[in-house]
Formats: C-alpha cells, structure tokens, sequence
C-alpha cells in the first residue's frame, strides 16, 4: 500500500487513468486531503466504488501526535510525531508577528554525526518521504487550526542526505494543487554537502539555502562538523558564490556560538574575512546545550562582542532569539529523550 501523500498530482492522475477513471478524481482526492479529510470514505463526492479502490491502493499518512510541549512564553510548540512504522521525530512550530513558521524535520535521526547536535547521537535510521515530510506539517496546521506561512527544514536529518524526497517535498508543497507555499517561505539548511548544492543552484530554485557554518578554519570545523573532512571551508564558500551566481538568493550562514571554542574575537575576525564578498547573512545562535558534550553557550557579553566585530566588517547579522530552550527545542533533544525513556529506537 502507498501512502498518497507522496503522490504528485501528475502521478495521482496518471494512477486514476490507469484504473480506467477519469483523471479530474485526482484533484478532487487532493482537495479533500489538504482540507484535512483524511478518510477516502468521507470523500462525498467521489463514487464509493472508486473510494474502495482508493482504500485499496493507499492509505493517507498522517502521523500520530505523540506529545506536545509549548514554551513558557507560548510562542514555540514542540510536536513528537509518530508515523505508523513506530518512527518518532519532532517538529517544531514559532509564532511570529507575519504567522506561523515551521521546523521539518527531514530524517528519522542524522548521519552527520555534528558535535553540537542531538539528532545525531543515535545515528540515522530512515530517510523520511516527500509525504512524511509534507504530513508534519498537515497534523500541526491540523492542531493549530490555521496555515502554516513558512517552512524551515532545519530539523533532525540533512536535507541533502535525503535529496529526492527532499526536492519532491518542495515541489510539492510548493503546488496550488498543494499547501502553496511558495519556494521564497521555504529554507533549506545544509552541513554543506557541496555536490548537492550545486545540483539545486542549477535547478535555480528560489528557496534560501542556510548553511551551518559554525567555524571559519578547516582545523575547528572538522573538530565539530566531521562534514568538514569530505569537503573543505574554501569548497562550500565556493560553491555558496555559485549558488547566489545562479539564483540571486542570498545566503544565510549558521553559527552557533559555542563558549571558548569559537566564540574569540580572533573567530569573528576571521569569519568576517572568509564571508567578505558574499551576499549573505550570519545568524549567530547561542548553542543549545546536549547531554553528551561538553559545549557550553557563550556569554551575552562575548556575543555582543562578536556580532559587532561582524559589523564593522560589514556583515550582516542577528543574534537569533532563543526559543522554546525551556522545552528542548534544539533539534533532536526531544526525540532522544522521548527514546530514552521508552527504551526503544523507533520510541515505540
Ligand atoms: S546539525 Fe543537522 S546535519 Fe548536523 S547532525 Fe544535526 S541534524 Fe544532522
């Protein structure tokens, strides 16, 4: 059985047409899917000897809600989702001012092995679909009652590690037929796989690529980011020059903020130097902290002082607003502790 949410519109059709249908079914089907029906049998306009073949072929894929926590200030909720093979991950929702922004995550578990990261102490354990994706953010809208405005992959997983689901979650949701939330709502942050970069800087999307940058040497960045022994600091610049050449996006630069490791003066000096030239923008993060290191977050002093080093070289940046830290907000924490508990790696 498929779940239909990984289904194109074209595909649906081109499914129908097979069942000797009428291929107009395919819309209708997805029209009752994105207004939250999720029971073919509820389709009313559909015949039912069509519903039972849908009933048949698919099934729609909407994980369970597991848990939710919501920040003391009420403005970042935590979701722990469980799809039907017993596979928990955390999505996560920020209410600002413009609506509701979302965080996806885009595998159960990360293979990037990050030292600053929860997500990835367990390793990865499956690539999410482009429907597993695309339903996170159906169960939330379901919950909060109002359409999501714009989506952040930048939860658990490395986007680029699951590159087609990821791309056929963008088209999709990015579809009228769709949720219709166009490519410029849509980030996409990377550890910096650069062949991968390249291959969407020549689809010319018009997403915004964020990259996790967190160090400026090679020397520092292998220590924290093992990404870092594939492809060098001078290869993802590089590369990121390409992706603005194609695209004329500017890129975000990610750095956490992590105390006495990267967070000297002498750091900011030299990610000033190394960003001089490139349309971006650094966001710097006080690192979230994680059970298994040692990493601790930078003093509000330090972080100042950093920031406006980038400042006087002309660097765009913000400090990024701390959310939800009082419900573990940083990707990945939720999950391992939801794991921990019930003792199981799927969190069943
Ligand atoms: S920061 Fe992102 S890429 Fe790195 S381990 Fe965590 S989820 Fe994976």
């Amino acid at each position: 059985m498929n779940n239909i949410l990984d289904f194109t519109l074209l595909e649906l059709k081109a499914w129908f047409k097979n069942q000797n249908e009428s291929e107009y079914r395919a819309k209708q089907v997805f029209d009752f899917i994105y207004r939250n029906v999720w029971d073919f049998d509820d389709m009313n306009n559909i015949p039912i000897t069509i519903r039972k073949k849908l009933n048949e072929a698919f099934y729609i894929g909407i994980p369970k809600v597991v848990e939710i926590y919501e920040s003391s200030d009420k403005n970042t909720t935590k979701y722990l989702l469980m799809f039907n093979d017993g596979n928990v991950i955390e999505t996560v929702t920020m209410k600002y001012t413009y609506g509701y922004s979302i965080c996806l995550s885009t595998q159960v578990g990360c293979r990037m092995g990050c030292k600053f990261c929860a997500s990835t102490v367990n390793g990865m354990v499956k690539n999410l679909t482009s429907g597993e994706i695309l339903a996170e953010i159906l169960a939330v809208e379901k919950i909060i009652g109002t359409r999501i405005s714009n989506v952040v992959l930048m939860g658990s997983g490395e986007p680029l590690d699951n590159f087609n689901n990821v791309i056929k979650f963008i088209n999709i949701v990015n579809a009228d037929y769709s949720l219709n939330i166009g490519q410029r709502h849509i980030t996409l942050s990377t550890c910096g796989i650069v062949p991968k970069i390249k291959e969407i800087a020549d689809m010319k999307m018009q997403i915004t690529l964020a990259i996790s940058l967190h160090a400026a040497n090679d020397e520092l960045r292998k220590n924290i980011m093992p990404i870092s022994n594939k492809y060098s600091i001078k290869e993802l610049i590089d590369i990121c020059k390409y992706y603005t050449e194609k695209t004329n996006r500017r890129i975000t630069f990610e750095y956490s903020l992590i105390k006495e490791i990267n967070d000297r003066e002498e750091n900011a000096i030299e990610l000033s130097n190394l960003l001089k030239g490139t349309l971006c923008h650094v966001n710097l993060i006080p690192v979230n902290k994680v059970t298994d290191n040692t990493f601790e977050k930078s003093t509000k002093e330090s972080i100042i002082i950093f920031s406006n080093i980038l400042n006087k070289f002309g660097i765009q940046n913000t400090v990024r607003r701390e959310m939800g830290t009082d419900i573990n907000a940083a990707c990945g924490q939720l999950r391992r502790k939801y794991i921990e508990l019930k003792g199981d790696n799927r969190g069943e």
